[in-house]
């Protein structure tokens, strides 16, 4: 049975590497392709939670992950020579696992912030975001200082509940976006802040949403990826990786293709 399965798993990768270039990405598991089999791998950390940049679908870019960063750290592993390999755990967990060495890298839009910067190296940034105020379409709160005395929601750990603790207004963390704009559909609160990326995917998915932005309450944010402190080879090669994608505008395609894409799959998939 077993010496079957292997020669199925043969002669299906002999039959995907001929394929490979016509459809572009094929189960990306090790044991379909003789070639990756015997590849170093490079394992990234995210929290496939954060639609456009992660989130888990049927058929992903690495595996069941897709999104920016997910062909973001495709490329780099490829550049590397290496296979990318995704290890999915809460957002709150990431930094540890690079102190544990269970990741090399994390990449989840995870902004670069001074506290985070004192103990993980970050990458050149490839993306600027800002938090911004989901609410409902009647909503009355038009700036930051209207969420006073609202029911505020914002996502465990995320730079938004940073900006909110600062702001001194009180709020209830959740563990996903999903989750707080859930609550916010049902009316169980006023406003959700999170990123603005997530934040138009998680609009165009539910009806009655509108975002309020409030640039002179929110600064911007720039994403990059985190390596463990100290870890200059792998920071050079993701750097040299990222500025390719930046000057050859691979970056900017893949942001406009996933903002672009529907990733509801992603809302329904974690739903439960
Ligand atoms: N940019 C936010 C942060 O770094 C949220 C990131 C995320 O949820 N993946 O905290």
């Amino acid at each position: 049975m077993k010496k079957m399965k292997k020669f199925l798993a043969i002669a299906l990768a002999g039959v995907m590497m001929l394929s490979a270039t016509a459809c572009g990405s094929g189960e990306s598991s090790n044991e379909t392709t003789g070639d990756s089999a015997k590849k170093e791998t490079i394992t990234f950390g995210t929290n496939a939670e954060f639609p456009p940049f992660e989130f888990v679908t049927s058929e992903g870019t690495i595996g069941e992950f897709d999104g920016i960063d997910m062909a973001i750290a495709k490329q780099i592993g490829e550049d590397m020579g290496k296979e990318a390999v995704i290890n999915n755990m809460e957002f709150d967990s990431l930094l540890l696992a690079l102190d544990n060495g269970q990741v090399d890298a994390v990449i989840a839009g995870m902004t670069v912030t001074d506290e985070r910067k004192e103990a993980y190296d970050f990458s050149t940034p490839y993306y600027t975001a800002t938090q911004v105020m989901i609410v409902k379409e009647d909503s009355d709160i038009k700036t930051a200082a209207d969420m006073k005395d609202k029911k505020i929601v914002v996502i465990q750990g995320y730079t938004g509940e940073t900006c909110v603790q600062d702001m001194g207004y009180s709020y209830e963390a959740f563990k996903k976006g999903t989750e707080a704009v859930l609550e916010l559909v049902n009316g169980k609160c006023d406003v959700v802040v999170i990123d603005s990326a997530t934040a138009e995917k998680f609009v165009g998915d539910n009806e009655g949403l509108k975002i309020v932005e409030d640039s002179s309450a929110f600064e911007a944010e720039e994403y990059a990826i985190a390596v463990k402190k100290g870890n200059s080879e792998l920071l050079n090669q993701i750097n040299s990786s990222i500025q390719k994608m930046l000057d050859n505008g691979t970056v900017s395609e893949l942001s406009a293709k996933y903002l672009d894409m529907d990733t509801d799959d992603a809302s329904s998939s974690d739903a439960e």
